[in-house]
């Protein structure tokens, strides 16, 4: 199907990884038991899912495995995070501090609390995408309980500096740091203990596992966040989400973070290496720049081919899937991101978001940066 796409665009999300694939399999028919059930089908859904939820606690160091929640994706481990501190600390303060290159899903649940009694702080962000420590260290008030910063954007691949930012709150140790780290999970090792994180946050199919799965990371054992469920029913997840567990997914969850445990360390080198040739190629072209600084994941290049407007680039290569921005962003919205690292209209409609991925060789990026080329010359003589 569609033969000769060159698949560009791993950060709106990712083919699921045949490994994956089989291991999920058997739970849709031979073991469709609810995990709750007390019968043996129940017990062995239940005892594969615990296996997953190590499996998942192991990529990121968690201390236990019963600190990892499992939820519908992202969007709803940030929306519980969120919204779940906020009303179990509203007696505390009612301050939250976040990033103005945040996902929308950060975004949007900050702005709703903010209609609700609460009071947002969003930082800014400078030309390289990256926040100013001194002006986070300015925010922080005797009213804030939560700062939620992203591990690396999802749109240009920079990395926020989280150890700096998680040292400036070591000293206030009633304020809960969370990190939205989808577009960082296996692109940059991460290790919950050891960078003294309290809540993080990450997606399935980002990582070659399938859509509809996520987590939330709750490091109880480093000091204890009350948290109130959005979603209520039965108990399940230590009656932080009800609703029955969906096992396939999770499994093939599991399995995603499984084989990047044992495999993400090479995979990053081959990425870095492709994706620094293609960047290093396009910029060939002149008259183009790299949006972001010098502190970026290997996986994406987002860059701006002045004079060209990227919906005709993405237009005219039907064969390399790449894309403007988020795909959670509307298509007419020209990118917040771009936007807060000061690019001008005309520079954010001239950039494109390039992600690559476990599945791309070098003969691939070859292809993409012969047709990219082409049509950016093409586009600039029009
Ligand atoms: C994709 C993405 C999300 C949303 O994840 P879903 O699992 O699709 O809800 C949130 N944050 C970032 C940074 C993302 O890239």
């Amino acid at each position: 199907m569609f033969k000769g796409l060159v698949y560009l665009d791993n950060n709106s999300t990712t083919k699921v990884d045949k490994r994956v694939i089989d291991a999920m399999v058997p739970f849709m028919g031979t073991y469709y038991g609810n995990p709750s059930s007390k019968h043996k089908l129940g017990k062995y859904a239940q005892f594969s899912i615990e296996k997953a939820r190590e499996q998942v606690a192991c990529l990121i160091n968690a201390p236990s495995k019963d600190e990892i929640i499992f939820t519908s994706g992202a969007t709803e481990a940030i929306n519980l995070a969120i919204k779940g501190i906020a009303e179990a600390n509203k007696n505390r303060g009612n301050h939250i501090i976040t990033v103005k290159t945040e996902h929308s899903a950060v975004l949007d649940t900050c702005n709703y609390l903010s209609h609700n009694g609460f009071s947002i702080t969003y930082l800014n962000v400078d030309k390289s995408g990256l926040i100013d420590l001194k002006e986070l260290k300015k925010s922080i008030k005797k009213e804030t309980i939560l700062v939620s910063i992203m591990y690396v954007n999802n749109e240009t691949g920079v990395i926020q500096p989280i150890n700096k930012i998680i040292q400036i709150l070591k000293k206030n140790k009633e304020i809960f740091f969370m990190t939205d780290a989808t577009a960082a999970i296996g692109k940059i090792p991460i290790d919950v203990q050891k960078e003294n994180i309290d809540l993080l946050v990450f997606s399935g199919h980002k990582i070659y596992g399938p859509k509809g799965i996520g987590c939330l990371f709750i490091n109880r054992k480093r000091k204890s966040i009350d948290m109130i469920p959005q979603i209520h029913g039965g108990g399940h997840e230590n009656g932080i989400r009800s609703g029955t567990l969906n096992t396939p997914a999770i499994i093939g969850m599991g399995k995603a973070c499984e084989l990047l445990k044992k495999e993400q360390f090479s995979e990053i080198v081959k990425i870095h290496k492709l994706r620094d040739y293609m960047e290093n190629e396009l910029l060939k072209i002149g008259n183009t720049s790299i949006n972001g600084g010098k502190k970026r994941v290997g996986n994406v290049t987002n860059i701006c081919f002045n004079n060209v407007n990227n919906q005709s680039l993405i237009f005219a290569l039907p064969n390399i899937a790449v894309s403007s921005g988020s795909a959670c962003s509307d298509l007419a919205e020209t990118s917040h991101v771009l936007n807060s690292m000061k690019l001008s209209n005309r520079e954010i409609v001239s950039s494109i978001r390039i992600s690559l991925g476990r599945f791309n060789d070098k003969r691939q990026i070859s292809k993409a940066i012969r047709e990219i080329k082409f049509q950016v010359k093409r586009l600039r003589k029009n």
